[in-house]
């Protein structure tokens, strides 16, 4: 990985007139106004075309938009976008279409640590940050001919739930499996998921107090999936399955949840393992991140992915969720994206939370 260094990419920054950029797709409307909110300036990267749709949300709108043909393009125009002061806010689609490896030396200071990219993208090295913090993860099933129970397929790379499907035998497994591609088996877990969003302020200590810095909770939600969700509509899923029909995980939305208010502590012992564990592997998660559990009837959370940047889920929550109106009143966490960079911009703290 090119090193990036955070301090030349700000020389020649006006810290008084950051602008706070992203793509505009995502949580891109939660992000512009969360800034906004905040008295930053917004600027929209658009690719091919301004969406219609922006002029319909006065407050989600960016103050200006910067179009380009195609992701890749960002990469050349990283000269203008730095005269305008931009700070970049990475979140999944961004990462996803620009490609890992250009985000990494991607010339503009970026929210978070873009480190965490290479052990979250790489499901080995996840495992192994996450097992190590003490989390409890899904069962790995390293041969298919061990499938003894319910297990999910998933493909490396697929984003959103693409292609993944459940195999109760190895049988079914051999019918279903598309051989050219890469893929893990996880034990499917019987539960309940909850989509946990930690926001991680190494400069902060005002939360849930860490070795450096403090953890805050601002939501947590449930992804909608099409069609698992509401299969069940038209039979059982093994009425159905034999029918050739097969339930798929395609995210479509995401549903605000609460948690009862006992496993809150087993949250909170979670996101900090996670935090501790991380600044000892790469420097540290910074910002926000997102644990996907099942909840299992004894009452464990199983971890099976974590998503170290700002997820849509977090997008009911615009004006605030059950758990950040504890914090402040009206806090998203595009909102408080833009106040981890104000502090830090007044405190002369930048380089702590940019990469
Ligand atoms: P992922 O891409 O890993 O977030 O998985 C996509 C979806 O598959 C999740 O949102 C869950 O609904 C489901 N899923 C993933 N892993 C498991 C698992 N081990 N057990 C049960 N459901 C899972």
């Amino acid at each position: 990985m090119t090193e990036i260094n955070i301090s030349d990419m700000l020389t020649n920054y006006d810290k008084k007139n950051l602008t706070i950029t992203t793509v505009c797709s995502h949580s891109s409307l939660q992000i512009f106004n969360g800034a906004r909110k905040e008295g930053f300036k917004t600027l929209g990267i658009a690719v091919g075309e301004i969406k219609r749709f922006y002029d319909a949300f006065p407050l989600g709108k960016p103050d200006e938009f910067f179009i380009v043909d195609n992701y890749k393009d960002i990469l050349r125009y990283t000269d203008e976008l730095s005269e305008k002061n931009v700070i970049i806010i990475p979140h999944g689609s961004f990462v996803e279409y620009l490609g890992a490896k250009n985000f990494l030396t991607l010339d503009l200071p970026t929210f978070g640590n873009r480190k965490v990219l290479l052990w979250e993208s790489d499901r080995r090295k996840e495992r192994k940050w996450l097992e190590e913090a003490g989390l409890t993860m899904p069962q790995e099933i390293k041969n298919p001919e061990d499938i003894n129970q319910p297990v999910i397929v998933k493909y490396h790379g697929a984003k959103g739930g693409k292609g993944f499907f459940i195999a109760k035998t190895y049988d079914e497994f051999q019918r279903r499996i598309e051989k050219n591609k890469k893929f893990t088996i996880q034990e499917f877990v019987m539960g309940t998921r909850y989509y946990l969003h930690y926001f991680y302020s190494p400069i902060q200590d005002n939360a849930y107090k860490l070795s450096k810095g403090s953890l805050q909770l601002l939501s947590m939600d449930r992804r909608d999936e099409t069609t698992i969700d509401e299969v069940q509509r038209l039979g059982s899923i093994a009425e159905l399955e034999e029918l050739g029909i097969h339930p798929t995980f395609v995210v479509t939305g995401n549903i605000p949840i609460v948690m009862r208010e006992s496993l809150l502590p087993k949250v909170f012992e979670m996101g900090a393992a996670v935090v501790e564990k991380s600044i000892d592997l790469f420097g540290g998660v910074i910002g926000s991140f997102c644990l996907e559990t099942v909840v299992t009837e004894e009452l464990e959370f199983k971890v099976f992915e974590i998503s170290a940047r700002i997820v849509a889920g977090t997008n009911p929550y615009i004006s605030g969720s059950p758990y950040s109106e504890l914090i402040q009143p009206d806090l998203s966490t595009g909102r408080r994206i833009a106040q981890e960079i104000k502090y830090a911009s007044k405190k002369d703290l930048l380089g702590e939370i940019l990469s």
